[in-house]
């Protein structure tokens, strides 16, 4: 198991000083929420967005970050003109390099990675050589860049707190400190999203709307599309494998619809730990936040009296092939996760744009899979030549075989 996130670092004492890259998603939003109930213990740095500028104007008012990134440098003079008639106006960059800037500012304690896609690596990366502890959410980054991230967070001595909620439910229930025994196990559950029981042959007519309906969770587009296909779940292994090093074998999926069980750990003598919590981002973020203390997130004790039933099956590979495809990338060379990541993202953005169905998304991938070579990716020029490799032939493999109009 990882020494790399695992080791207790002392808690932060004064306040911390945290930047929030994809500060206007989801995830960011949370964070916002949970750290405006400690304004003792958390204070903010930066904040990035893509093109929001309306809503991170008004999270800079709120929180005055000492710098602002807007990453589409159209809507920077937009952005800074807002502040025309406030006592306040934070430093703003322009441009993915802002994003760098963000993550390593010397001042900053914590890097919340909340970016979506492989455009939250770079970033990533650079918290990571700076030595900051990083709330991971942004999976991709993990997924494209296999060992890279947790060598580079080694050698630093950064350190990787998970925000998904799944690892970070395997995080709190793995051995603790110096007790090093022995773990059988880990046990992803994942919800099924909202097509669990839809008849196979209604999936070719499935809209981006429906796929967005998540039945527990809210989120951004990208994630909600991959836990419709389950391809959330097959990045979920590929970040359980490299976060806690370890075999693919020692990973299970279970399907859980009720999203109340976040994870487990098996133990050698039957044992398993379990974590649970109503589905709200807040749980994760806020036990990153505090790690190794706890504080409220606003997210009350679950009531298992109201919950009733929590049902748990084995997933159906019919039904979800993108699962499988992950584990075919995982068991290939380093590269394939790569492939797997860029051919999925060109894929879910074809869908949310109407331009293939829902049941072509695993079609790109596979094809993607099936042709792009693979090698070791060990740095990362290799690594962002194959991502780029794979969308060029992505887009392509999409216009050629599959365009609907
Ligand atoms: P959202 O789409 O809601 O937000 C993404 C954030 O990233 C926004 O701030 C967005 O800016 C910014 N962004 C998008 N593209 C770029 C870019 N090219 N350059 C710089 N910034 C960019 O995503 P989520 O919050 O749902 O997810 C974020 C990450 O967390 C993903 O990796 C996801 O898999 C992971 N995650 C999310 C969970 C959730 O509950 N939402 C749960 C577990 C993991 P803008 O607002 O301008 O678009
Ligand atoms: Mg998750």
């Amino acid at each position: 198991m990882t020494e790399t996130i695992a080791q207790a670092k002392p808690a932060l004492s004064s306040v911390a000083k945290i930047s929030i890259l994809g500060a206007t998603g989801s995830v960011g939003v949370n964070t916002l929420d949970v750290i405006q109930q400690h304004p003792t213990k958390f204070s903010v740095a930066a904040l990035t967005t893509n093109t929001q500028i309306d809503l991170l104007y008004k999270q800079c008012l709120k929180f005055r970050p000492k710098l602002a990134v807007v990453v589409d440098e159209k809507l920077a003079d937009d952005f800074i003109a807002k502040f025309d008639h406030d006592d306040f106006k934070p430093e703003l960059l322009v441009g993915s390099h802002g994003l760098e800037v963000a993550a390593s500012l010397s001042e900053v304690d914590f890097v919340m990675a909340a970016i979506v896609g492989a455009a939250g690596l770079p970033a990533t990366l650079a918290a990571a050589q700076a030595g900051k502890r990083i709330l991971l959410a942004n999976k991709e980054a993990l997924v494209m860049s296999g060992g890279l991230l947790m060598k580079v967070v080694r050698l630093n001595d950064s350190v990787l707190l998970p925000i998904d909620s799944e690892h970070n439910a395997v995080f709190q229930c793995l051995p603790k400190g110096d007790d090093k025994c022995e773990v059988e196990k880990i046990i992803l559950t994942a919800s099924g999203g909202p097509f669990l029981s839809r008849p196979l042959n209604e999936f070719e007519n499935i809209t981006p709307d429906e796929a967005c309906a998540h039945p527990n969770w809210k989120m951004g587009k990208k994630i909600s599309i991959d836990s419709a296909t389950m391809m959330n779940t097959g990045l979920a292994v590929i970040e359980a494998c490299k976060l806690f090093e370890i075999n693919i074998e020692d990973v299970e999926v279970v399907i859980h619809p009720q999203s109340i069980v976040h994870s487990m750990v098996a133990y050698p003598d039957g044992s398993m730990l379990a974590h649970l919590a109503y589905p709200d981002m807040r749980v994760p973020i806020a036990h990153a936040l505090a790690w190794p203390q706890r504080i409220s997130s606003g997210v009350s004790t679950l009531d298992l009296t109201k919950i009733g039933a929590l049902e748990f099956s084995k997933p159906d590979s019919n039904r979800f092939p993108c699962l499988q495809l992950a584990y075919n990338a995982l068991e290939a060379a380093e590269s394939a996760t790569t492939v797997l990541n860029a051919a999925n993202e060109i894929a879910v953005e074809a869908f949310l744009n109407n331009r293939i169905r829902f049941t072509d998304i695993p079609t790109v991938i596979d094809a993607a899979l099936q042709q792009i070579e693979h090698e070791e990716a060990n740095d990362l020029e290799v690594i962002l030549t194959k991502d780029q490799q794979t969308r060029v032939f992505a887009k392509n493999f999409i216009d050629r075989s599959l365009l609907r109009h």
